[in-house]
């Protein structure tokens, strides 16, 4: 079922739903199990499984020479999003990138959700790849996440990448895109990047998943900017709660976002990451109530595949 046609179905309530990211290459699907039954108690209606793209690792020689290659650590989001769907009877969204795979690499995946029954998939551009500052599209794919909405929305409309495929069946998926509350790092303005996501909305995202915010004040800013400007499909706030002290530089870096000052004092007095933990379960409590207060469609959670801590904060607020 499609996310919008669950939020459409819930009638104003506030849904629960959550992120995963693919165990590393080498691991078992089996701890990825672990991790989520505990949280699939709580009825999410879909959950997100990331994609990360391909990065280089140095391999050594014997004779003590480097060599460069190219891997992907995490492989396998289309079929942990069909081994968890099939499994627990639960809607899953495979987050697709331009970033590293090329337009008909795209298709295939496409494809194979399509024939595994995913009926939603998240369109993303993907960062830079780690060594690399600036992010520089894949030959022969996609540049950004509007190039990729609007292959998937051809899809929909059964129109693949070579003319001569005889298409009689569309692919109907729901596409969500993600929003920024505080702005992309790459942005040169929070109106330009509204007006790009505006753009992705007009060639065919059905909902928006924001980036993760600490302060409350911000997403609904977003939300009220993004309806001036004419977007009107539903924005489901991602909420992280806060786990290691290291967060306090790192988040700020990576997603360019401010931390309230009060949430900063909170971490700043914890004598160890136990403590910092209970602060983010905490913070993530309260901005989630007044969140599910003002009738947001979903409470998003980056779990990161632990679900301690979101227990903790879903059975507090639902
Ligand atoms: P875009 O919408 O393409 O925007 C990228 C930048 O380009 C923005 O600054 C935008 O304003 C600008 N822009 C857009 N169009 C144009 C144009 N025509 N001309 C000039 N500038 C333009 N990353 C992963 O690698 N894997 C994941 O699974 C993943 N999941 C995510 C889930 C969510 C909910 C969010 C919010 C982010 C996720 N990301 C993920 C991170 C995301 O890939 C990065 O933030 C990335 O840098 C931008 O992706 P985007 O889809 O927003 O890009």
């Amino acid at each position: 079922m499609k996310i919008t046609e669950h939020i459409a179905q819930a009638k104003g309530k506030t849904l629960f739903s959550f992120e995963i990211v693919p165990p590393k290459k080498g691991n078992n699907i089996e701890d990825l199990y672990k991790n989520i039954e505990p949280l699939l108690e709580f009825k999410p209606p879909f959950i997100d499984v990331t994609t990360a793209r391909e990065e280089y690792y140095y391999k050594e020689h014997p004779n003590g020479l480097l060599e460069k290659k190219l891997t992907r650590m995490r492989p396998g989001t289309v079929g942990i999003c069909s081994a968890i769907q099939h499994k627990y009877d639960v809607d899953t969204v495979p987050h697709v990138l331009c970033g590293g795979f090329t337009k008909e690499e795209t298709e295939d995946l496409l494809v194979d959700c399509f024939y595994l029954g995913i009926d939603n998939v998240m369109a993303l551009r993907g960062d830079a790849m780690k060594e690399e500052r600036y992010f520089r599209p894949t030959k022969n794919g996609n540049a950004y996440a509007l190039d990729l909405v609007k292959q998937i929305d051809n899809l929909r409309k059964g129109i693949y990448l070579h003319d001569d495929v005889e298409a009689n069946t569309k692919m109907d998926f729901c596409i969500g895109v993600a929003g920024y509350p505080e702005k992309h790092i790459e942005s040169p303005s929070k109106v330009f990047d509204l007006e790009k996501l505006k753009e992705k909305v007009d060639n065919g995202a059905d909902y928006i998943v924001t980036q993760m915010f600490f302060d409350n004040k911000k997403y609904f800013e977003f939300v009220e900017k993004a309806k001036q400007m004419g977007i009107n499909v539903p924005i489901i706030p991602g909420i992280k709660p806060i786990s290691v002290k290291k967060h306090l530089n790192i988040i700020p870096q990576a997603f360019f976002l401010d931390f309230p000052e009060e949430l900063v004092k909170e971490i700043e007095k914890c004598k160890n990451n136990a403590e910092v933990k209970q602060v983010g379960v905490e913070w993530a409590i309260q901005q989630s109530i007044e969140l599910k207060q003002a009738g947001v469609p979903s409470l998003h959670y980056y779990s990161m595949g632990k679900s301690e801590n979101i227990i903790q904060i879903i059975s507090k607020v639902f």
